[in-house]
């Protein structure tokens, strides 16, 4: 999620940004935040302290369904919650701290992680020192620095798995940044004397005192199970297991999704596969391709500063080379690998330990009460009455519910029932593989709907794809209300972007592997006009498509080749 705020961040002198002058400015990224949150009389932070928030793992937002009006100022809170992985007791507290300080809703993120929405300003340091107190973080969560770090939420529990576990761990830990700030702030609760030269001096070991020029994101995962959209990444480590033992990990780097409309500067783009490193290098690589986006990446302009540019401008001889000259190693021929899906395993499952997994299907990842599914509770009092389980959250935004001994799947299982959470075909095959992002009325970005949006454009997809024999067929649906592509829109079998309200980019043609973007096929498709673009859409792959083709695939091998004729949507 970036901010309008500052995409729009006016130069300065030297030609930086608004933010590099900032950061280096204040390199504990303090602000004014502690004084602030205690004063009273006001219920927001300045431009310049909502920038340093983010960092903190927090966004100020107004509510954008009131602003006719009024405003009515709402925080934000993202957890960084490394491989998703929560112990039931964790679960508990997020959950409480949700009801206390946020909207009753618990949202699980595309990178596992999980954010609380409407937060008021006095809630913000009773709830950031509450996820502090049950051993998580909100630290670098948002910010120009190394987001949550992703892994493998399937808890297969083998050697390789659980090694990779830990790689992810470590990973998160070698790339945190050390300021100060953070504890003062929302642990001990005092504002940081800046004028301190140790504070005014502060630079931090990794980021120095200008941090990222952008944001960075590290994910790690287990082929053929592409669950992470691995190469939407700017580093990606693939694991390879070779004879059950984890050997190392192929290096992908330079992916990522953003992009803004109207400026062909930016667009989604995959990560390359570098080559293979061994294990023990991790961390070194880690570090090196982390610094090489703070070293070359664009400091002059916000919307070209991901280091997916200056792989691309660059070219991946270069990006290689750097990669070894700063870790110390020559990368290896990639190890083969293949992928052949992003989706989870939703249901019962039995772990390799012989105890369950249940993963329950969370639509948009909104975990919230409704008279008819009470999901929330549900979750609640199984992390209450079970606190040996795990809860692992997914990219797909469900939750898994693991390490369930076998005479708890009966009672489990009736306490979702209990709640109105179906156990046995949770929902339709479209809606288990669509994602959403949160957008309105949160996002201060959004220039559309998009969770709001979804339950209905599925919906319509389902009675076109009903009327056409095609129920069972499962085709990628993911919304977006920008084109930041939280939800990676771009990966999709259908993607629709966020231009306007209610208008909508149409794109056609990711695959389920997660290794192929998709391509634009209509620039402003109208919200009411959707379902006729959809029926066209699906009419023709029903007659056209080879047998056991899927949608992305058709539209890949079908419409591509006509989209490359239409010079305004090429
Ligand atoms: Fe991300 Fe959606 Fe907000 Fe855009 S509208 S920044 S994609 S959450």
């Amino acid at each position: 999620m970036t901010t309008a705020r500052t995409m729009n961040a006016t130069k300065t002198e030297t030609g930086l940004t608004r933010n590099e002058a900032l950061k280096t400015g204040c390199p504990t990224l303090a602000g004014n935040i502690f004084a602030t949150w205690a004063d009273p009389s006001t219920d927001h932070f300045t431009d310049d302290d909502y920038e340093f928030l983010k960092f903190h793992g927090v966004y100020q937002q107004d509510d954008r369904d009131l602003r006719k009006t009024g405003k009515k100022w709402i925080f934000m809170v993202r957890g960084r919650i490394p491989g998703g992985v929560m112990t039931a007791r964790q679960w508990a507290v997020f959950d409480e701290l949700s009801t206390r300080h946020g909207n009753n809703t618990l949202r699980i993120t595309t990178r596992q992680s999980i954010q609380f929405h409407g937060v008021l300003k006095p809630g913000l340091r009773p709830l950031i020192h509450g996820i502090n107190e049950c051993l998580l973080s909100t630290l670098a969560a948002c910010g120009d620095v190394n987001r949550n770090v992703m892994a493998p939420p399937t808890p297969a529990y083998t050697p390789a798995r659980a090694e990779v576990f830990d790689d992810c761990k470590r990973v998160a830990e070698a790339l945190k940044p050390r300021t100060p700030a953070y504890h003062a702030i929302w642990i001990e609760g005092v504002q940081l004397q800046l004028e301190d030269p140790a504070h005014r001096n502060f630079e931090d070991p990794l980021y120095g005192k200008g941090y990222l020029p952008r944001k960075f994101k590290t994910a790690f995962v287990i082929p053929p199970v592409n669950d992470i959209d691995i190469l939407t990444n700017d580093l990606g480590f693939i694991a390879i297991v070779e004879g059950g033992r984890l050997v190392g990990y192929n290096l992908a780097v330079g992916g990522g999704m953003g992009r803004s409309h109207g400026n062909a500067q930016t667009y989604p783009r995959l990560a390359d596969v570098l080559g293979f490193l061994p294990r023990e290098k991790v961390i070194d690589v880690a570090r090196a391709v982390l610094t090489i986006h703070r070293d070359f990446g664009d400091r002059t302009n916000r919307k070209h500063a991901r280091l997916k540019y200056v792989v691309a401008e660059r070219g991946v001889d270069w990006t290689r080379a750097e990669v070894e000259k700063r870790a110390g190693l020559a990368l290896e021929p990639a190890r083969p690998f293949h992928f052949t899906t992003t989706g989870d395993l939703l249901g019962w499952h039995r772990q390799v330990d012989g105890r369950w997994f249940f993963t329950v299907f969370v639509e948009s990842g909104r975990v919230k009460d409704t008279p008819q599914l009470r999901l929330k509770t549900a979750l609640r009092q199984i992390a209450d009455r079970w606190p040996d389980l795990e809860f692992r959250l997914t990219p797909n935004q469900n939750v898994i519910l693991a390490n369930v001994p076998e005479p708890a799947r009966d009672a489990i299982d009736s306490l979702l029932r209990e709640h109105g959470v179906r156990t046995d075909r949770q929902t339709t095959v479209i809606r288990a593989a669509a994602l959403s992002c949160p957008a309105l009325p949160t996002c201060g970005l959004a220039l559309a709907e998009s969770e709001r949006l979804l339950p209905s454009v599925l919906d319509r997809l389902e009675r076109i794809a009903a009327e056409l024999g095609l129920q069972d067929q499962e085709i990628i649906v993911r919304i977006t209300g920008c084109p930041n592509g939280c939800a990676r829109p771009y990966m999709a079998e259908i993607g629709l972007v966020g231009k306007a309200p209610g208008r909508y980019q149409l794109w056609v043609g990711g695959d389920v592997a997660g290794t192929r973007l998709n391509r634009l096929w209509k620039d402003t498709v109208k919200e009411p006009e959707l379902e006729g673009e959809l029926r066209a859409l699906l009419e023709r792959y029903a007659r056209e498509r080879e047998t056991g083709e899927r949608f992305g695939d058709w539209a890949a091998r079908v419409l591509w080749p006509e989209i490359q004729t239409v010079p305004a949507l090429a």
